[in-house]
């Protein structure tokens, strides 16, 4: 009470107006997560519960703002897109994360989902090709207080040798097929979700997992991402 006599009454419409906005947000992603998460057989709790915390919206540039919780990509700059929230909820699931494990992601892109990451396990190690896309991550990801995660700018196709193995990989671009040096660096009993597919083409998403020293492959589903792009991927003939 005494703090609220202390608001002028232009602060206190402008802190109720603050209040008002930051539960729409609210209901907006809870609906996201009924609608598009659950409704759709997502089930892991923990999944569930990292997409209704991490505020979508702010990874989202602000022109498109009105759009975050819609059931689509959407353009982030440099011809890049954060994921449809389907895919990030299905892409997680699939790594069946544990909360100790640390994972690394390949294409930073917004940060968005390096975020959900970073909501159910210890480490998040992600690397962007892109420089200017990386220092946005970067610092929302660092104004939200994720400090377990780790940005870097560099070619996701050689990995992060210093910080592996990792108990999961996760690879948010398109490669038309997985770098080894990614296999290299999954822990056994790791897993792995990358889209493989040529650009322009439908995608498919695998989930690899790494059994004593064996790859046990499964498609997932068909999907769309932008193309991974590195020098190393040798050209198709
Ligand atoms: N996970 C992101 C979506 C990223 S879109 C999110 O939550 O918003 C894919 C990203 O992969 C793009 O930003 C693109 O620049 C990046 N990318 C493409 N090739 C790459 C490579 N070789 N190494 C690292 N990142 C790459």
């Amino acid at each position: 009470m005494t703090r609220l006599r202390l608001l002028t009454p232009s602060l206190l419409a402008a802190y109720s107006l603050t209040v008002a906005l930051e539960s729409g947000w609210i209901r907006e992603r809870e609906e996201m997560v009924a609608n598009q998460v659950e409704a759709r057989g997502v089930v892991d709790p923990k999944v569930i519960a990292a997409m209704r915390r991490v505020p979508r919206h702010l990874f989202v540039p602000p022109e498109l703002r009105a759009f975050s919780y819609g059931d689509f990509p959407l353009p982030i700059g440099e011809g890049q897109t954060i994921s449809q929230p389907y895919m990030v909820a299905v892409m997680t699931e699939a790594l069946s994360l544990r909360p100790g494990d640390k994972v690394l992601e390949i294409g930073t892109g917004s940060g968005y989902q390096a975020a959900v990451l970073a909501e159910m396990v210890d480490q998040v190690y992600t690397i962007e090709i892109l420089p200017s896309l990386a220092a946005r991550a970067d610092s929302i990801l660092k104004e939200l207080d994720y400090s377990n995660i780790a940005v870097k700018t560099g070619d996701g196709y050689v990995g992060w040798d210093e910080y592996a193995p990792f108990d999961a990989i996760i690879v948010t671009c398109a490669p038309p097929y997985v770098p080894e040096p990614l296999i290299e660096q999954l822990a056994d009993s790791g897993r792995m979700v990358v889209p493989v597919g040529e650009e322009g083409e439908v995608q498919t998403l695998i989930l690899m997992e790494k059994i004593e020293g064996e790859i046990l492959q499964s498609p997932l589903l068909p999907c769309i991402f932008v193309p991974m792009r590195s020098r190393r991927i040798t050209p198709k003939r």
